[in-house]
Parts: structure tokens; C-alpha cells; sequence
């Protein structure tokens, strides 16, 4: 694409593949597996390891390991699960999957993540109600980790369990330790689409410490279908398996695992080049009427999957809107991040509107996601820069 200026465009993410990533994948095509085959669980050994979980399941996308992930925990109709409104509306609809009612806690304006207060207060009110959800879906927003010793500690006092939406976050950290390693959840979920960290094109993931999720999730992702020989009731033919549950087909394909195995060994050197991207903008935007996104410290080392920021309207003397048509007008694929899902028709149908999750609205009507991903150039960085500020006087 081409702008009027002649300017290339510069989505806001962006994959990279590069001839190592084709020739592992054309390995496969060539192989007697195209799914099935030995590349699935030598990617899962390849991100478990990397994340410190003790057990990995692919899946064919983030959705589906959040959907897995809630049916292990025995999510159902009667259910109540919990997220952020702040991110992509899978975090929610895994619960609607399962038949459970889906509510929202609001985020701190600062981290954009779910606030340990306001989940405080919510579930203490919950508990006196009598209507605690069963499982919290924590988004690691933007790949900066959320509070999780507060929310966990918050959680387990209730009988609540966790999961780590991480579809942003592969490859950081938080208190010193991986995402995914499971230290404060139950199970985490990755998505591989090809905006995020790393890509299989479609994918996803499901990491666990816990040896009965692994398995009921396994047995979930293909059909609910064992021919584990130790399980069988009924027969011991050759050709025999037996169903014992409802599953569905969430596996990925072989081809596809070999993509995603081939990224990981680019896993470090694209969080840290994202991240030096990110210190790049924090001093390049310092002092224009925008709030920059929260910096890495001690116990966050962001995997910077955005770099969001919020127009200051009043200071600008501009909307976030005039700002946001500027920058695609000179070819610049700036995004928000994320309508509230409790904005979505889908959710208002189901009681939910304006005014119910305050700093979400309002951290909304600012957001503007600037472009960052592992091979944008300095150059193409000082452009997107330069217009901004353009576009701010
Ligand atoms: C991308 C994303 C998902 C869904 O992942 P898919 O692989 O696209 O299904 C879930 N949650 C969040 C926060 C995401 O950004």
C-alpha cells in the first residue's frame, strides 16, 4: 500500500518470516505427518520449557486453549467467569462457550490491567451474594504482567480459579519469573496469530502444572477420544478407542507446529528488540499530551506486544479520533485497543452498557495503539514519531 506521500504503510504488528521458518515447515510438507505427527509435542517441549510449565497442549488457536482451558476447570451453565473489558473478546466468550454467565472487573488505569482493588471489592461482594465466579481470566494486557500476587492470593481466598490469558505476554516476565510457568494459576493460554509474539499462523496453547488438566485437556482437544490402553472399558482390539467425553477438534496441525518451533528460537531477540522499541518511544514521545504506557520495573518485564497510548483531547486540543484519521492518513496502521467487550452488542444483550466499567470506557476513548513489532526500522519508527507529533499540534 501506498499513501499520497508515496510513504509505504506500517501496520501496527506485523510476522516475520524468514527462509528458516519455510524450510522447517516444507520439512514437514514432505514428511509422512502433515498432522499428528512428531512436530506438535516437540513444539509444546520447546515453549514449556521456555515458560518453566510442566506441561503444554497445542491447540489451533488462542481461543480454543481458552475454551479448553475453561471446560477443564468444569465450567458451566450455573457458572460465573470473571475478565478484564480491556481486552479481545475471546477472554469472554470462553466462558459463553461453556454456557456460564460472563462479568467483567475493572482495570487500573495505570497497567490497564485487571486493579487487585476493584477485584477486591467485587469479589467480597460476590461472596456475600452468593455468587462467586469459578474462574478469572487474567489478560497480561499488551504483554505486561498483572498484578498476580494480589490476584491470586484475592482468588484463592475465595475458591476462585485463575486463568492467564497470555495470548500478548509470551516471553516476559513477571516477578522474575516467565509467564506461563503457573507460579499464581492454574492454567495459562497463548495465542500464535501472526500479530502476536511469535506466529504458526493459527494456534494457540494451553500451560499447566497440573497433570489431570493436561489430560483432560488433551482428551478435550480431539474429540474426547482415548486409545490409552490403561482407560479402555470395554475392549482391547488393536483398532480400538474409546470416547469418553465430549470433545471437540482443536488439534494443530503438524505443519503449522513446525512454524511455531521455528519462531521460538527468535523468542528472545524479538521481546528484546520490542522492548528496546518501546524504551525508543517512551523517550521519543516524552512531554506531547499523551500518558505513555506503563515502563518495565522490578517485577515487570513487559513482552510488548503494544505500545498503547492515550491522547490527552484537552491538552492536544484534538480527539483521539482527529489524531487516529491523521495517522492513517499518512499511512500509519495505528489501532485501538480494545472496544470494552462489555460494549459489544453480544454483551449489552446480556445486561451490560455504558458507565459500568469506568476506567475501561475511559481508558478506551484516548487508546491508540502505535506501530511495534521485532523488524520495524528506527527509521520507519522516527516517521510514525514524526507524524504523531504532526498530528498533536
Ligand atoms: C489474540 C487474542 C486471543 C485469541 O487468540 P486467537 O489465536 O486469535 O484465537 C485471546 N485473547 C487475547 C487477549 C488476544 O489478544
Amino acid at each position: 500500500m501506498s499513501g499520497e506521500g508515496g510513504d509505504t504503510f506500517i501496520p501496527y504488528g506485523r510476522q516475520e518470516v524468514t527462509e528458516e521458518d519455510i524450510a522447517a515447515v516444507t520439512r514437514v510438507l514432505r514428511s509422512d505427518f502433515l498432522t499428528q505427527g512428531p512436530e506438535v509435542p516437540a513444539f509444546e517441549r520447546v515453549v514449556a520449557a521456555h515458560c518453566g510449565a510442566r506441561h503444554a497442549v497445542a491447540v489451533n488457536s488462542g481461543t480454543s486453549a481458552l475454551h479448553l482451558a475453561c471446560l477443564a476447570l468444569g465450567l458451566g451453565p450455573g457458572d460465573v467467569l470473571w475478565t478484564s473489558p480491556i481486552t479481545f473478546v475471546a477472554s469472554a466468550n470462553c466462558g459463553a462457550y461453556c454456557g456460564a454467565a460472563v462479568d467483567f472487573v475493572d482495570i487500573d488505569p495505570r497497567t490497564r490491567n485487571i486493579s487487585p482493588a476493584a477485584l477486591e471489592e467485587k469479589l467480597r461482594k460476590a461472596d456475600r451474594q452468593g455468587r462467586l465466579p469459578k474462574v478469572l481470566v487474567v489478560v497480561h494486557f499488551a504483554g505486561r504482567g498483572a498484578e498476580m500476587r494480589e490476584i491470586a492470593e484475592l482468588a484463592r481466598a475465595h475458591g476462585v480459579r485463575i486463568i492467564e490469558d497470555a495470548a500478548h505476554a509470551l516471553g516476559g516476565a513477571y516477578d522474575g519469573r516467565p509467564i506461563g510457568c503457573g507460579a499464581w494459576s492454574d492454567i495459562t493460554t497463548l495465542s500464535f496469530h501472526p500479530v502476536k509474539i511469535i506466529t504458526s499462523a493459527e494456534g494457540g496453547m494451553a500451560l499447566t502444572n497440573d497433570d489431570a488438566l493436561a489430560e483432560t485437556m488433551r482428551l478435550l482437544r480431539a474429540h474426547g477420544i482415548t486409545r490409552d490402553a490403561a482407560r479402555l472399558e470395554h475392549d482391547d482390539a488393536p483398532w480400538y478407542y474409546e470416547q469418553h467425553t465430549l470433545g471437540m477438534n482443536y488439534r494443530m496441525p503438524d505443519v503449522l507446529a513446525a512454524l511455531g518451533r521455528s519462531q521460538m528460537g527468535r523468542l528472545t531477540t524479538y521481546v528484546e528488540r520490542r522492548a528496546a522499541l518501546a524504551k525508543r518511544y517512551h523517550a521519543l514521545l516524552a512531554g506531547l499530551p499523551l500518558t505513555l504506557p506503563p515502563k518495565d520495573d522490578a517485577r515487570h518485564a513487559s513482552a510488548w506486544h503494544l505500545y498503547a497510548v492515550e491522547v490527552d483531547e484537552e491538552a492536544a486540543g484534538k480527539t483521539r479520533r482527529e489524531v487516529f484519521e491523521a495517522m492513517r492518513a499518512a499511512n500509519i496502521g495505528v489501532q485501538v485497543h480494545y472496544i470494552p467487550v462489555h460494549l459489544q452488542p453480544f454483551y449489552r444483550q446480556r445486561g451490560f452498557g455504558p458507565g459500568m466499567f469506568p476506567a475501561a470506557e475511559a481508558y478506551y476513548a484516548r487508546a491508540m495503539s502505535l506501530p511495534l513489532f521485532p523488524t520495524l526500522s528506527e527509521g520507519d519508527q522516527d516517521r510514525v514519531v514524526a507524524t504523531l507529533r504532526e498530528a498533536l499540534r
